[in-house]
């Protein structure tokens, strides 16, 4: 594999400053490797608290140098395309960065929404620059006006709940169920809690928003809600530099890898968090995944810098935590391969255990940049990726080829 011949060091490049390429490149730097991280902003977005920054009580940002280490060169600039043929990533700055190694984390956004309206009218806030928009927009309406979040996953939920607490009237459009992915039984339990806080929960069959006004969202079955203040947090989408870059993705644009997070395209890429997809059955978006994604891309160029083989991936998962507010969450527990399980936990006790999360995921960044390596991953052989490798075709299904 190439090498810079000027110092005799690994170049290795590694686009995106989230969860998952802050994680890469600290781990990279247990080795002597010349790593450089490409983000648009000097901060580190904890997206995680997203919803807070929109309900006012957390600003979501830390400065990305504190969570580096300090041999990561941080260039503040946009990659707006990967040139294989090159090694090197353009950046929006019109530089260059030339790499041996490159490592995609770009992460993910929220879908472009295709319901008439809901681009001019609503509030996307799955980036901090959204987040920033939708938290002005709530700040500019009075107590008493009302706020419709659409969207009954994770997202739309604790938005909901955080700006209920905070005295708003909500209404929450589930598009059908609300917490698809959690257990009934912890479904009622967060019913139950969003009632409490006064959030009007929309689902069932025509609780889909079908267009969105300057004031109301008109639902599928014809109901009109009405709305001063419209979130959106329903859909999921990928940045599309690799499909820009000639690079095989899956449908949502998720860079195709194979299981050692290697593009099918190129062995010098290799991707994680929300925009990899690896053998085309991606992990579900979540720092959960991204954490241990991005320290298993490191190991794996560590281990191709090294010349031995790269392990495959295998992360296992826990259960999902959802806060409801300040003073109280949910905390569903799930199979490794994050299948639901009965048992949860709500109210103050899972408030506080979702807290600890967020703040162990921010340290255990800022400890990884301090001591590389030091980190580690429960990587548990779960039984979904051995049923996903049984399926053989299911990645070239999945392959969209965009070159
Ligand atoms: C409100 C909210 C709450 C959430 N709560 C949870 C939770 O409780 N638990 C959980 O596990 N997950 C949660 N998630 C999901 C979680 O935040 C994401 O899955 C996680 O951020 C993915 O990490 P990542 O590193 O892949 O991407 P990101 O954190 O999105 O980081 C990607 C980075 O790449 C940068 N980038 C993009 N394009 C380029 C480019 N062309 N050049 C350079 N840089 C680029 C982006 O600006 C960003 O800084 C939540 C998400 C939201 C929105």
């Amino acid at each position: 594999m190439g090498e810079n011949t000027g110092t005799g060091r690994h170049r290795v490049v590694v686009i995106g400053g989230g969860y998952a390429g802050t994680m890469a490149a600290n781990r990279l730097t247990r080795r002597d490797a010349e790593v450089t991280l490409v983000n648009p902003r000097p901060e580190f977005v904890e997206r995680i608290r997203l919803h807070q920054l929109v309900g006012g009580t957390h600003d979501a940002v830390h400065r990305l140098r504190d969570v580096l280490a300090e041999r990561v060169a941080l260039v503040v600039d946009e990659a707006t395309r990967i040139d294989t043929a090159r090694g090197a990533v353009d950046l929006a700055s019109g530089r260059t960065l030339e790499y041996d190694y490159l490592v995609y984390a770009v992460g993910s956004a929220g879908a472009e929404p295709t319901v008439p309206g809901a681009a001019e009218f609503a509030h996307p806030l799955s980036t901090l620059e959204d987040a920033r928009r939708a938290r002005a927009a709530v700040e500019a309406a009075p107590l008493g006006a009302p706020v419709a979040v659409v969207g009954g996953g994770p997202t739309g939920i604790e938005a909901a709940a955080e700006l209920a607490e905070r005295g708003r009237p909500v209404t929450l459009v589930t598009g059908g169920v609300l917490g698809p992915s959690l257990h009934p039984a912890a479904r009622r339990a967060l019913a139950a809690r969003l009632r409490a806080l006064g959030v009007l929960v929309l689902d069932g069959a025509g609780a889909r928003a079908a267009e969105v006004g300057p004031a109301v969202v008109r639902l599928d079955d014809g109901r009109a809600v009405r709305s001063d203040v419209t979130l959106w947090t329903a859909g999921f989408g990928v940045p599309d530099l690799a499909a820009r870059s000639g690079l095989s993705t899956d449908g949502a644009g998720r860079l195709l890898t194979d299981e050692t997070l290697t593009s099918v395209d190129d062995p010098r890429i290799v991707a994680a968090g929300d925009a990899a997809a690896p053998s085309g059955a991606p992990y579900r978006m979540s720092c959960q995944a991204a954490l241990p994604l991005g320290s298993h891309a490191a190991d794996v160029l560590l281990a191709r810098m090294a010349g031995t083989t790269p392990p495959t991936v295998a992360v296992g998962f826990v259960g999902q935590c959802l806060s409801t507010g300040r003073s109280s969450g949910l905390v569903q527990t799930a199979s490794t391969d994050d299948r639901a399980r009965a048992p949860f936990v709500r109210g103050r006790a899972a408030a506080a255990i979702k807290e600890a999360v967020c703040w162990s995921t921010y340290a255990g960044l800022v400890v990884e940049g301090r001591h590389p390596g030091l980190v580690q991953w429960a990587f548990v052989k779960d039984g979904r990726r051995r049923r996903l490798l049984e399926a053989p075709r299911r990645c070239d299904a999945a392959r969209s080829r965009t070159a």
